[in-house]
């Protein structure tokens, strides 16, 4: 790769101050740039997009006004407020970070780079976010949108995904990144990814860095960045069921770590190949929690696509036959009133069946 000229550096820096200037959203945690609401936003922000973060956003500062509150409360209530976020370790991140900056920092929001770093759930890119957005340090930030930028600016055309590319795109985020001004142009940079150097369909036209652009010069701009061989998402079928007895139905708590740790479900479990969804649930619930059950009949039938699989969840009701519940792998299990069930944390599928259970 070639080294990027000083006069390059100092027109990209100009132009995307400017255009930042201009375009950038009106988001709350941009209103006094305080370091909690700025470290909440960016843990929301991880793979998900600024429109769905914001009413969690305004939920939690609602629910969680100060780093406080989050270390006093129950995993539970954290776990809620992020119910249909996906990545649930986020949260629970959060909560143990809130606790480590109690012991630690007196309750203040740590403005030293490295102890940001030390946070449970910082990585490289969260404590360069946090220490620019919210202290404006100079320290540089690399994230999906930084790295469509930064490739078709400066043209690179190995796969991103690679450690190499890793290192490249980090020297070049430093490089650009103008001293003092790293609140701004940090957030430039994401927000011009997000709004102008789009992943699809990318408008180069109203471009302000368009006569410095290599990949808009070699007409590339559709091909880059290059993120290497798609990945297939595995495909899972699975049957739960909703299973009453007298007026209450049976839920239970997933194990503290391991896949959407905390969080609530109904009983049930994969469907094996060449089984039923009905035989896999008698099954999966004798194993799970040791009762049989009677009277089942279909629900309805839920597509979901989490982030690494989709999943074909299969909804069943049924009735408690005989047997005293025995959790083999849940952490904790209860029978609970039907309006009840939105007190508790679900996974998004979940959800959509809850939903359609209180209508
Ligand atoms: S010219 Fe197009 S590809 Fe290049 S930086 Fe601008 S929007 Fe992105």
């Amino acid at each position: 790769m070639s080294k990027l000229q000083k006069a390059d550096i100092k027109f990209v820096q100009e132009e995307l101050l400017k255009w930042f200037e201009k375009n950038q959203r009106s988001l709350p945690w941009r209103e006094k740039y305080e370091p909690y609401q700025v470290w909440i936003s960016e843990i929301m922000l991880q793979q998900t997009q600024v429109k769905t973060v914001l009413p969690y956003f305004d939920c939690w500062m609602k629910a969680l006004p100060m780093i406080q509150s989050i270390a006093e409360v129950k995993e539970d209530k954290v776990l809620k407020l992020w119910e249909g976020l996906g990545y649930y370790s986020r949260a629970r991140n959060i909560q143990k970070a809130s606790k480590q900056i109690m012991e630690q920092h007196g309750g203040d929001f740590p403005s030293d780079y490295d102890d940001i770093l030390a946070l449970p759930g910082v990585g490289r890119y969260t404590a360069g976010a946090i220490s620019s957005i919210a202290f404006n340090q100079n320290q540089p930030l690399v994230d999906g949108n930084v790295i469509r930028v930064l490739s078709r600016l400066f043209f690179y055309t190995k796969n991103t995904r690679l450690p190499e590319a890793d290192k490249q795109m980090w020297e070049w985020a430093s490089a650009v990144l103008p001293k003092g001004k790293a609140r701004n142009f940090n957030q430039a940079l994401m927000e011009f990814g997000a709004l102008q150097c789009t992943p699809a369909a990318t408008d180069c036209r109203p471009c302000p860095l368009k006569s410095r652009c290599k990949a808009y010069e070699n007409d590339m701009v559709d091909q880059l960045p290059d993120r290497g061989p798609k990945k297939v998402s595995k495909n899972i079928k699975v049957a739960i069921a909703v299973i009453k007895k007298g007026d209450k139905v049976f839920i239970q708590k997933r194990p503290a770590t391991g896949l959407m740790a905390g969080l609530w479900e109904f009983p049930g479990g994969k469907i094996e190949k060449g089984e039923s969804a009905i035989k896999a649930l008698h099954r999966e619930v004798k194993e799970e929690v040791g009762i049989s059950i009677s009277n089942v009949r279909p629900i309805k039938k839920i597509k979901h696509a989490y982030t690494s699989f989709k999943v074909d969840l299969h909804c069943f009701a049924a009735d408690h036959e005989e047997g005293e519940v025995q959790l083999k792998s849940a952490s904790d299990g209860r029978w609970v009133e039907l309006s009840d069930l939105e007190k508790y944390p679900f996974p998004a599928a979940n959800v959509q069946l809850i939903g359609d259970l209180l209508r």
